[in-house]
């Protein structure tokens, strides 16, 4: 009896050639190897067009799933592989189909071995009329219940029938690394998840005000990042400390600046932390006009303290399209445990929804907030997620 011995892992159409494509294939082989290692005897084989998972008598099922969380996969399928020999093929074809449940069928071959006698076709030709003859199956070419897919290649030809969707994207590591913003809200570990979808390695950056913010705090990002390690299975956690830098702005700047100057402050502090880091860019969960201090002015005079470039994914979603993500990726509960940030811990009552910067910057000069910055990247405190 035929069964299932390989999950062939595709790619897609990659817009990379030559050795941009070889560096993506060995990344994604390795990012497969890492998210798998939990099982053992399975054996992972890179070709150019593919990359194969041999499951070695593991069952399929847990492994297809995890491998749905690895960035950069198009589509898994499940395949049985079989000697290039058209009788293998017919009766393989037959025995996988008689498995599966439904009333119509299409046959899909694809021929890249093109020293095998028979084309695309003429395959077709053979292997419909035996499942025609020994199933109830009707053949339906554009609505088919089951897709019999035959891919004749140099190697063996590999049969399917059972195909999944990959989380898509870039595999991690291609596209750099980015010093990440993260709360402990809902948006920023979304936020993270899509651009570790592009391939972007993230290192979060936290601001932390005891004792006005709880230890319990730290402990609900590491549950978030312990998430998010099926995306990235090591993620690096800065903790600063910004209790000065806090109560220095309250102490100097009227109430309604108060956000705007924080959030100045925590752009200047992860820019340097980003170029230390070497992160070319920073990230947020800023979502434009969610509170007072992402309108887009807001934006604009909290931006100006840095030239680096600043992703935010979520800029644009809607407050459901966020929670959607959040819960897709399981993080959605953790974030809306109460806690103390030290944002809600100082919110003002009316926020400036349209700061001006000569305004922040009159403020800003009222103290000397340079050493308390040098203080605080160098009180930093680093753990390690995974
Ligand atoms: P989230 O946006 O993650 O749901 P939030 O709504 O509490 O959390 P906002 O006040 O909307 O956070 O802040 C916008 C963004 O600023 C966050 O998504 C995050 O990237 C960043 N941010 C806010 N507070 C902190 C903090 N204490 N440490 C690090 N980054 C923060
Ligand atoms: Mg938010």
């Amino acid at each position: 009896m035929i069964g299932y011995d390989h999950i062939m892992v595709r790619f897609g159409e990659l817009s990379t050639k030559g050795k941009n494509k070889k560096d993506f294939i060995r990344l994604l082989a390795q990012n497969i190897k890492h998210a798998l290692n939990e099982f053992s005897d399975l054996s992972i084989e890179e070709r150019y067009d593919h990359i194969y998972v041999h499951l070695n008598g593991n069952d399929y099922e847990p492994i297809i799933a995890r491998l749905q969380d690895v960035s950069g996969i198009q589509g898994l399928s499940l395949v049985a592989k079989v000697d290039n020999d058209i009788e293998a093929i017919k009766s393989a074809s037959l025995e996988l189909i008689e498995q599966e449940k439904g009333g119509t069928f299409k046959v899909k071959v694809k021929r890249s071995n093109k020293r095998f006698e028979m084309n695309s076709d003429q395959i077709t030709r053979l292997v419909a009329p035996v499942i025609l003859k020994n199933t109830k199956l009707k053949v339906d070419v554009h609505n088919p219940d089951i897709l019999l897919q035959i891919e004749v290649r140099d190697e063996g030809t590999y049969i399917f029938v059972k195909t999944f969707m990959g989380a898509g994207g870039y595999p991690l590591g291609v596209g750099g690394k980015s010093m990440h913003m993260l709360s402990g809200g809902i948006d920023s570990p979304v936020a993270a998840y899509l651009l570790m979808r592009r391939g972007v390695i993230i290192e979060c950056i936290h601001f932390a005000s005891p004792p006005y913010t709880q230890e319990a705090v730290i402990y609900k990002l590491e549950d978030l990042l312990h998430k998010l390690n099926r995306y990235q299975p090591k993620i690096r956690l800065h903790i600063v400390p910004f209790t000065k830098i806090q109560e220095a702005i309250y102490d100097n700047a009227p109430e309604s600046y108060c956000i705007t100057l924080m959030r100045r402050m925590m752009y200047r502090l992860a820019a340097k932390l980003a170029k230390r880091r070497k992160c070319p860019v920073i990230s947020s969960g800023e979502s434009v006009g969610q509170v007072a201090s992402q309108t887009l002015q807001s934006i604009n005079v909290i931006n100006e303290v840095t030239n680096l470039p600043v992703i935010r994914p979520c800029a644009v979603m809607d407050k459901l399209e966020i929670i959607k993500y959040a819960q897709k990726i399981d993080t959605y509960d953790i974030s809306i445990r109460p806690y103390e940030d030290c944002c809600t811990i100082f919110t003002p009552k009316a926020p400036k929804t349209s700061p001006h910067l000569d305004e922040a910057i009159e403020f800003e000069k009222k103290f000397d907030y340079e050493p308390l910055i040098e203080e605080a990247l160098n009180n930093i405190e680093v753990k390690f997620i995974e």
